[in-house]
């Protein structure tokens, strides 16, 4: 394993090949399980916005020129170096998150060198109809050409995982990218943009800026200079987002939240769903915009399902992330704990009743103990909306038909599960709920060859797969006559030759 200087050492941009701290404001990375200051982060100016989109506007022609094999060179290299650098991705992601080392090792770093292995490989495999004489007088063929300068804003939830997510199908398909990590996280996408240099991409093809949303962000999304605004985070923000791209008319795409509803119907091995909810609802601290959040479990088999639940959420291990023995790390800042204990408190006065967790242990850090609320209204504020935090609600469903009304009562719709062991009641659930992602007794797997995204509020387009790769592509028809005809026949549709 190589031993790669962390990012630490950049603290600031990365534009232009090389690391920039220009900006006079800076801002102090913060590890939410202890508290302590992590690194010193110089935020960019709007000059250095500027002229990081100058940076990818100048290095596109070059890169979208390359050949696909040249491309894929360089992102196989970057997903060896990657792999290298496992280590110093592993600490950074645990240090500026607070996400327990087993899931940044077992999930985070290895699924993110994955995606950038996939996408070395689909550079090469650009699809379209096949060229032809559609007309008869014409031959139509299919140029599939690189959207431009990508502009993308990332989350702090999965900060490598988003940021490979994103940057990789635009590399893939020839665009270069500015992008704006979170604030509070921007460490490992600097190191990616740091290996991607190293790996041979040439200066300018991916450039970082670590600022805040509404200055830095602002600023990017509403760039007249990119071409795309690419974006994944909440809702709301997603939102101002698009309006700030829709100014200059720019392309799109948003992955935004999601409150996936978890279907538990009366034959399921109850074992597996039980299980399957922890785990579902606890990952990355219920900070995954996948995350179980809503239980919607058949009468039947109800009470056995919430005591089952309660029971493994008693035995979670909440502590140390850097401790592979912990379970559960902390939320991401003390005000993002203070929110979701605050949407906690409010479930009682709402009808809801909480069965295990609803506590901050004492202590540094961010921590929030496993949460079950049950008998949840479906007007209550935890059931709507996202909480973003280790919180599972349950409610009961008396039919399918209220099942599938229930799993669907949501503006989001990113993900969801249903656990049956009936061929028919899975066909079904899959069919009808509403969501990007439906899992049949399993909940949170994902894998590069497929898609993720969500519809309705949690956003449109997709990340992962050969379908990203279409987000940063055009599609261009060329239509050559093949007559050499002076007087074609349509023409007189428009004039008659007299
Ligand atoms: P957020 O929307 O607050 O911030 C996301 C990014 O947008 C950050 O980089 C932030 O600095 C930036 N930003 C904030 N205001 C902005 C503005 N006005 N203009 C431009 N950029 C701005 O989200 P968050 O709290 O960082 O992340 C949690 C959210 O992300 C949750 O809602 C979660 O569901 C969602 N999420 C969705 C997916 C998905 O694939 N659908 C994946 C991960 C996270």
């Amino acid at each position: 394993m190589t031993v790669v200087s962390s990012s630490r050492d950049l603290a600031g941009s990365w534009i232009d090949g090389a690391p920039v701290r220009t900006g006079g404001a800076t801002h102090t990375v913060i590890n939410p399980a202890t508290g302590e200051p992590v690194a010193e982060m110089a935020l960019a100016s709007p000059g250095d916005v500027d002229r990081a989109v100058g940076s990818a506007r100048a290095a596109l022609p070059g890169w979208a020129g390359a050949t696909p094999a040249e491309r894929s060179a360089v992102l196989a290299k970057l997903a060896t170096l990657a792999d290298e650098a496992a280590d110093t991705l592993v600490a950074e992601e645990v240090s500026q998150t607070g996400k327990p080392v087993r899931l940044a090792t077992e999930f985070d770093v290895p699924g993110s060198v994955d995606n950038i292995d996939f996408f070395a490989g689909a550079a090469r495999h650009l699809e379209g109809k096949a060229s032809g004489e559609y007309s008869g007088d014409h031959t139509s063929s299919i140029r599939r050409e690189a959207v431009g300068v990508v502009a993308t804003i990332t989350p702090w939830n999965y900060p490598l995982q988003m940021a490979v997510w994103k940057v990789l199908p635009a590399l893939a398909a020839g665009c270069s990218v500015v992008i704006k990590p979170a604030e509070i996280t921007p460490l490992t996408t600097l190191t990616l943009a740091r290996l991607a240099g190293e790996a041979g991409l040439p200066p300018g093809v991916l450039n970082v800026v670590t600022g805040a949303g509404a200055d830095v962000g602002t600023a990017l999304a509403g760039h007249r200079d990119v071409d795309m605004v690419t974006f994944t985070g909440s809702t709301a923000v997603g939102r101002k987002v698009m309006a700030a791209a829709a100014v200059h008319g720019h392309r799109t795409q948003l992955e935004l939240g999601g409150k996936a509803p978890f279907v538990v119907f009366d034959d399921a091995d109850l074992d597996a769903a039980i299980q399957g909810a922890v785990a579902g609802s606890l990952i990355n601290t219920g900070q995954d915009c996948t995350a179980a959040t809503r239980a919607i479990v058949a009468r039947e088999v109800y009470d056995d399902f919430v005591a089952g639940v309660a029971e493994v959420m008693g035995k979670i291990v909440v502590g140390d992330p850097q401790d592979p023995d912990t379970d559960l790390g902390p939320l991401i800042t003390l005000a993002h704990r203070a929110k979701v204990a605050d949407m906690v408190a409010g479930a009682p006065g709402e009808g809801g009743r909480i069965v295990t967790g609803g506590v901050a242990p004492e202590g540094p850090g961010s921590f929030y103990r496993p949460t079950l609320i049950a008998d949840v209204s479906e007007q209550s504020e935890v059931y709507r909306d996202e909480i973003f935090g280790p919180v599972l609600t349950v409610r009961s469903f008396t039919d399918d038909d209220d099942a599938i009304r229930q799993a669907n009562d949501t503006a989001y719709g990113l993900a969801a599960s249903a656990w049956t062991r009936d061929v028919y009641r899975a066909q079904r659930a899959s069919r009808e709920i509403h969501a990007g992602c439906v899992w049949i007794n399993d909940h949170i797997p994902i894998i590069s060859e497929m898609p993720h995204g969500g519809f309705g509020a949690s956003g449109f387009g997709k990340d992962m797969s050969q379908y990203s790769l279409e987000e940063y592509l055009s599609i261009k028809h060329v239509m050559s006559d093949i007559t050499g005809v002076v007087d074609k026949p349509w023409h007189r549709t428009i004039f008659t030759k007299r």
